[in-house]
């Protein structure tokens, strides 16, 4: 690593994809580089500080809907800090920016939060509007409770 002017330095840049070492999901469709955006700065008593955003572009498959959409996925503020034992080492700072890139990943992404998901019965996409499927029966004699006879 260079060494660091007092002030800081600013690093941005990417990181290809396979960074990330992600796992072949089928909530997962393609991912794009890691990108950042980061201030380095040395701090008194041989530590760097590190702050900014790291973020990668994702297309995942909606939980719901089985639509694939794109997704920003972010840690911002990306606030690290990093002691070192003389001033000479360098640090890696990409399995950091792994983890928090990771860990941003949502555990069931959907595309909206208003998505109506696929029918349980003909699996139509109901985004793209209602199903021919009769209602549950409940729902059905529901409504007739209220008929009068
Ligand atoms: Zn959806
Ligand atoms: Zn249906």
């Amino acid at each position: 690593m260079v060494r660091l002017p007092e002030e800081g330095e600013r690093f941005r840049g990417e990181d290809p994809a396979e960074v990330l070492e992600c796992e072949q999901d089928e909530a997962l469709v393609s991912l794009g580089p890691v990108c950042y955006d980061l201030m380095v700065t040395p701090v008194v008593g041989d530590e760097l500080l590190v702050k900014g955003k790291v973020h990668c572009e994702v297309v995942f498959r909606c939980s719901r809907c089985a639509q694939p959409f794109a997704q920003k996925v972010a840690e911002d503020p990306y606030v690290r800090t990093y002691a070192l034992q003389d001033e000479t080492e360098s640090v890696d700072l990409t399995p950091d920016m792994r983890e928090a890139t990771l860990l941003a990943f949502p555990a069931y992404p959907v595309c909206k939060s208003e998505c109506l998901g696929l029918c349980p019965k003909c699996g139509k996409d109901l985004n793209k509007g209602p199903c021919m499927c009769v209602p549950d029966q409940d729902a059905r004699w529901g409504g007739l409770d209220g008929l009068e006879i």
